[in-house]
C-alpha cells in the first residue's frame, strides 16, 4: 500500500527521490543511533499530488495524525497540551538540496494557551522568545508577510531598550514583542494569529508544498539545471531548543575544511540561539573549537558522530545540531557542498586514507570545477589599496562596480559587485547576476556564503569593518567611501576587499599544469596550494589512462600551441588562419579585394606567401610531431575591410575604391555569405596560396630536423563537389613541393547539408570536424552573434533552452545530425577520423555527448584542455 508518511526510522539514505535529502538523511541518522529527534517525512509524492491536484491527498491527514502520536509517545509530551506542549518543526526538503531557501517554520504548536506551558519548562523569556519566532516565520512562509516587517519591528524595540542584540532583550520585552507580531500579521491576512495547533501544522505543510513554485525557487533550480517536476518533501520533528539558556545553543559543522578540504573539524557555534540564527548570520558566531570549551562532553559527542558519519557517507558531511541544557541533537546532516578546490583535495585525500578508489575520486569532481581553479587571481604587485578584509567564502578574483541592491544589480550592464548588509533569498537575481558578493555580516555558513559557493561567485562575507547604507548607496570602511558605480575588488580566496580595478596573475593550478619551471608563490596566494596542485595532477593523470576522446586545442599562433601543449593537448584541432590577415597584413588583403584581374590578384598573393609560410613554420614547430589541423580561411572577406562608416567621407583614389568595394561586397546575412569554401572557389589562388605556404611550411620543418603533421582542413562544405574541386588543386600545389610530407585533405561538417550528405562527403574528406557553432546556428536558424542579446535570455527563462545550445550541444537536435555524420560517414570510409572544433569540445557535458557519439577527439581552447581531458576520463567510466 502507498503510503505518503514515513517515520524517520523507516527510511534510509538512498531514498532521496521519496523522502528528500534532508528526508532521508535524517532517517539515515536515526538508523545509525545518532540523537535526533523524533520524527516523520511526508513524501515528495504527497506534494507532487498536491501540486497537481491543489488538495493534498485525502490519507495524508490520517497518516499524519498517526504519526505525531509516535512522536507524542517518544517525547513523553502532547502537541497541544497546555500544561507542557509539544512543539514541532516543519521543514522543506527535495531531492536535491537548495540552501537559502529557507522554508522552514519552527515552534509549530504554540499558542496563547500553550505557552504558559513552555514558560513553565523553560522560563518566560525562552517561551516568548520562541512564540514570536513562530509568528515570524509562519507569517512569512504560510502568509508570504515579508520578513523585514518582523524584522524592523524587532530593530525598533531593540532600539527602544537600547541593547545591541536579543538575548538582552527580556521576557516583558518578547513578550511586547509576540503582541506586536500579532498585529502586523492580523493587518495583513485580516485574521489573528491562528491558535489551533493543527491548523498550525496542516497550514505549514500545504505552505512548503507550494513553496516549490516561488519564483526564487524556480530562479535557482534553473541556475543549477535541476528539474522543476520533483517536488519537495515536508520533514516534521520534535522541537530542541537551543535558545533555553546558556547550556543550550546551536551550530553547523564540517567533517573538513569545505573551503580548503584541509581535514579537521570547521564550523560556527551560537550560544542560546536557535537554528536559523546561525544561517542568517544574523548574530556574529564562534568557532566550533570553542564549544570545546564550552561543553567538553558535547563537543567530544559531536566530534564521535561526525565521524561515524564520514565513515558512513564517505565524503566530507555538513551538520546542524543543536544542544538544548547539555544535550547534543542532530537536526540534518548532507554530503557538504564544497568550494572546487576542496573538491579536489578531499577526494585525493580519500584516496590516501583508503576510503575510495581513484575512479570513485573521479566521479567526485568535474571539469566545472576544475575551470574555476584555473580562473586567474589578482596580483597586488601594484600594492592596491585594501580597505577591508572578511570571510574568505567562495574563492576567485572579482572587480566590478559596486551595486547595493539586487534589482539594480541584475539589471546592471558590465561587471557588478552586489554589495549587502547580509542576503536572503529575495537577493537572489542580484548574486547570479554579479561577478562578487560582499556582505559585512555572517560567516562561512551565512546564506551570502552557502549561495555563492553553491554557484561558483566570488563570496567576501562578515567583513565587520564594512559599514554598509543601501539607502544611502554606499560603504564606508574606516576613511574610505565607496559609492554605488565606484570600482572595487574582491578576493575572495583570502576575504580581503581592494579599491579600485586590480589586475590579475595565473592560479597556481595553471602555473603547476604549464609546468611553469619557477612556480614560486605570488605574494602569499599560493601558501598552501600544494595539496591542490598535487591532487589536481593526479586526478588529471588517471582521467588520461581512461578516456577514449583525444583532447586538442584550437590554437593560432606558437604561443597558443605551445600552451595547449603544456596543458596537454595531443596535436592542434583547429588554426585558424584569419587572424594571420590582420595587422599590417590587412593593407594586403585590401589590395587582394581590390585587385583587378589574375595578375593582379597573382602578385598580391605572392606577398602573402611568405608570410603565411612563416606564420605555420612556428606552429608546426610548436607542436612538433602532433598533428596541426589548418583550416583555410573561413570568414567572409569584406570582415578585413574598414567598417562603411570610416570610408563615408572618403577622399583619396584609394579610399573612394575600398568604398565601392565594401558596397559591393556588402552582404544581408555575411554568415550565410561568401565565405569558407565558397570564397576559395571564387577567389581563384587564393586556397592555393594558402596550401603552399601548408605544404612548404612543412617541407622546411623536414628540412631542419622537425616532424611536421599539418593537415589542410576545408571550411564551410555542403557538397561534395565543393570539396572534390579543393581537393584536385591542392593535391596539384602539393605534389610540386619536396620534402612535403603527406598531408591529409579534410573538411569541416558545419553546414546541416554537409551532415545529412555525410556519406558522399567521406569519399573525399580524410578526416570530419564538426564546427559546431555554424552546425548550431545553421540548423537552428538564429545567429550566434546576436542571439545572445535578443531572445536567448527570454527563451531561458521561458524554458524553451535549459542551457544555450552555443555552450551545450543540443543533443536531440544537433546531436542527431553529427550521429547521422559520424554513422554514414564511417560507412563509407571505415576508420575515418571525426573531432569536433567548437566551442562545445571544451564544455563539460557536450564531452560526455562526443564520447557516447564515438568521436575520435574533441578540440577547445587552451584553458579548457584540461578541462576537457578530465570530463573525457570521466565520460569514460
Ligand atoms: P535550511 O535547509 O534552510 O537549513 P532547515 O530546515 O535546516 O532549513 O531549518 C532551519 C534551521 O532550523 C536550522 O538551523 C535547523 O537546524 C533548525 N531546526 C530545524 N528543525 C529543528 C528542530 N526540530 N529543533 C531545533 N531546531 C531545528
Ligand atoms: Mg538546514
Ligand atoms: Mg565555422
Amino acid at each position: 500500500m502507498r503510503t505518503y508518511v514515513y517515520d524517520f526510522a523507516d527510511g534510509d539514505k538512498d531514498m532521496k527521490d521519496l523522502l528528500g535529502g534532508k528526508g532521508a538523511n535524517l532517517a539515515e541518522m536515526t538508523r545509525l543511533g545518532l540523537p535526533v529527534p523524533p520524527g516523520f517525512t511526508v513524501t515528495t509524492e504527497a506534494c507532487r499530488s498536491y501540486l497537481a491536484q491543489g488538495v493534498a491527498p485525502a490519507e495524508l491527514e490520517e497518516e499524519m495524525a498517526v504519526h505525531l502520536r509516535r512522536i507524542e509517545k517518544t517525547m513523553n509530551r502532547a502537541f497541544g497540551d497546555p500544561g507542557d506542549p509539544l512543539l514541532l518543526s516543519v521543514r522543506s526538503g527535495g531531492r536535491f538540496s537548495m540552501p537559502g531557501m529557507m522554508e522552514t517554520v519552527l515552534d509549530i504548536g504554540l499558542t496563547d494557551a500553550t505557552v504558559a506551558g513552555l514558560a513553565a519548562f523553560g522560563g518566560e523569556r525562552f517561551a516568548w522568545d520562541c512564540y514570536r519566532r513562530l509568528i515570524s516565520m509562519y507569517g512569512s512562509t504560510v502568509e508570504g508577510i515579508a520578513d523585514s516587517a518582523f524584522e524592523n519591528a524587532l530593530a525598533a524595540l531593540r532600539r527602544e531598550r537600547g541593547v545591541a542584540c536579543d538575548p538582552e532583550l527580556s521576557a516583558a520585552d518578547l513578550r511586547e514583542l509576540v503582541g506586536t507580531y500579532k498585529e502586523i500579521f492580523r493587518a495583513h491576512t485580516g485574521t489573528g494569529f491562528p491558535q489551533d495547533p493543527a491548523e498550525q501544522l496542516a497550514g505549514t505543510v500545504l505552505a512548503v508544498f507550494r513553496s516549490w513554485n516561488t519564483e526564487r525557487a524556480r530562479l535557482y533550480r534553473r541556475a543549477e539545471h535541476i528539474p522543476d517536476d520533483l517536488g519537495t518533501a515536508v520533514n516534521v520533528m520534535a522541537m530542541v531548543y537551543g535558545n533555553r539558556g546558556p547550556g543550550s545553543g546551536t551550530g553547523v559543522a564540517f567533517t573538513r575544511d569545505p573551503a580548503t578540504g584541509a581535514r579537521g573539524v570547521y564550523g560556527d557555534y551560537l550560544p542560546d540561539a536557535q537554528g536559523e540564527d546561525v544561517v542568517a548570520g544574523i548574530r556574529d558566531t564562534l568557532p566550533l573549537q570553542e564549544l570545546a570549551r564550552l561543553d567538553r562532553r558535547c563537543f567530544d559527542e559531536l566530534v564521535r558522530a561526525m565521524d561515524v558519519l564520514e565513515r558512513r557517507y564517505r565524503d566530507l558531511c555538513d551538520i546542524e545540531f543543536t544542544i538544548e541544557g547539555g544535550r547534543l541533537w542532530m537536526l540534518q546532516t548532507r554530503v557538504g557542498k564544497r568550494t572546487a578546490a576542496a573538491a579536489f583535495v578531499i577526494a585525493a585525500q580519500l584516496v590516501d586514507e583508503g576510503v575510495i578508489d581513484l575512479d570513485e575520486a573521479l566521479r567526485r569532481v568535474d571539469g566545472a570545477q576544475l575551470g574555476r581553479l584555473m580562473f586567474p587571481r589578482f596580483d597586488l604587485s601594484g600594492s592596491p589599496e585594501r580597505i577591508a578584509s572578511g570571510v574568505p567564502a567562495s574563492p576567485g578574483a572579482a572587480s566590478g562596480r559596486a551595486v547595493f541592491d539586487s534589482r539594480r544589480a541584475a539589471e546592471a550592464t558590465g561587471p557588478v559587485i552586489l554589495v549587502r548588509r547580509e542576503t536572503n533569498p529575495d537577493d537572489l537575481p542580484g548574486m547570479l547576476a554579479a561577478r562578487g558578493i560582499l556582505t559585512s555580516r555572517g560567516g562561512k555558513t551565512s546564506h551570502a556564503a552557502v549561495v555563492a559557493r553553491g554557484m561558483g561567485r566570488t563570496c567576501v562575507c562578515g567583513a565587520g569593518d564594512l559599514e554598509v547604507d543601501p539607502e544611502g548607496r554606499l560603504f564606508r570602511a574606516g576613511s574610505v567611501t565607496v559609492r554605488e558605480g565606484d570600482m572595487i575588488s574582491v578576493d575572495g580566496t583570502t576575504g580581503t576587499v581592494y579599491l579600485g580595478e586590480l589586475p590579475v596573475a595565473p592560479s597556481p593550478v595553471v602555473r603547476h599544469l604549464e609546468g611553469d619551471p619557477e612556480n614560486a608563490p605570488v605574494d602569499g596566494l599560493d601558501a598552501g596550494s600544494g595539496p591542490l596542485v598535487s591532487a589536481v595532477g593526479r586526478l588529471l593523470a588517471h582521467a588520461d589512462t581512461l578516456r577514449r576522446l583525444g583532447v586538442q586545442a584550437n590554437a593560432d599562433t606558437p604561443e597558443d600551441a605551445a600552451r595547449a601543449r603544456r596543458f596537454g593537448a595531443a596535436g592542434i584541432g583547429l588554426c585558424r588562419t584569419e587572424h594571420m590577415f590582420l595587422g599590417p597584413r590587412r593593407a594586403l588583403v585590401e589590395r587582394l579585394i581590390l585587385a583587378q584581374g589574375e595578375q593582379e590578384v597573382g602578385a598580391v598573393l605572392e606577398e602573402l606567401l611568405p608570410l603565411q609560410r612563416a606564420d605555420f613554420i612556428g606552429v608546426l614547430a610548436a607542436m612538433d610531431g602532433l598533428p596541426v589541423t589548418i583550416r583555410l580561411i573561413d570568414p567572409p572577406l569584406h570582415e578585413f575591410l574598414p567598417p562603411l562608416e570610416e570610408l563615408l567621407g572618403a577622399e583619396t583614389a584609394r579610399e573612394r575604391a575600398l568604398l565601392a568595394a565594401v558596397r559591393r561586397m556588402h552582404e544581408s546575412n555575411p554568415m550565410l555569405g561568401l565565405r569558407g569554401v565558397r570564397l576559395g572557389l571564387a577567389i581563384p589562388g587564393l586556397f592555393a596560396m594558402q596550401v603552399r605556404a601548408i605544404g612548404e611550411a612543412a617541407a622546411i620543418r623536414v628540412r631542419d630536423g622537425g616532424t611536421p603533421r599539418p593537415e589542410i582542413m576545408i571550411p564551410l562544405v555542403g557538397d561534395v563537389r565543393e570539396l572534390a574541386l579543393v581537393r584536385a588543386e591542392s593535391e596539384r600545389v602539393l605534389a610540386g613541393i619536396d620534402d612535403a610530407p603527406p598531408i591529409p585533405i579534410g573538411t569541416m561538417i558545419e553546414v546541416p547539408r554537409a551532415a545529412l550528405t555525410a556519406g558522399d562527403i567521406a569519399g573525399q574528406a580524410e578526416f570530419f570536424s564538426f564546427g559546431t557553432n555554424d552546425l548550431t546556428q545553421m540548423t537552428w536558424g538564429f545567429s550566434r552573434d546576436d542571439v545572445e542579446a535578443s531572445f536567448l535570455p527570454q527563451y531561458l527563462r521561458l524554458g524553451v533552452f535549459e542551457t544555450s545550445p552555443f555552450e551545450t550541444i543540443d543533443r536531440r537536435g544537433i546531436g542527431r545530425l553529427i550521429e547521422l555524420a559520424v554513422k554514414e560517414g564511417r560507412g563509407a570510409r571505415p576508420g575515418l577520423r571525426i573531432g569536433v572544433c567548437g566551442e562545445h569540445g571544451g564544455d563539460p557535458d557536450s564531452v560526455w555527448f562526443f564520447h557516447d557519439a564515438d568521436l575520435d577527439y574533441v578540440s577547445c581552447s587552451p584553458y579548457r584542455v584540461p578541462v576537457a581531458r578530465l570530463e573525457a576520463g570521466r565520460a569514460a567510466l
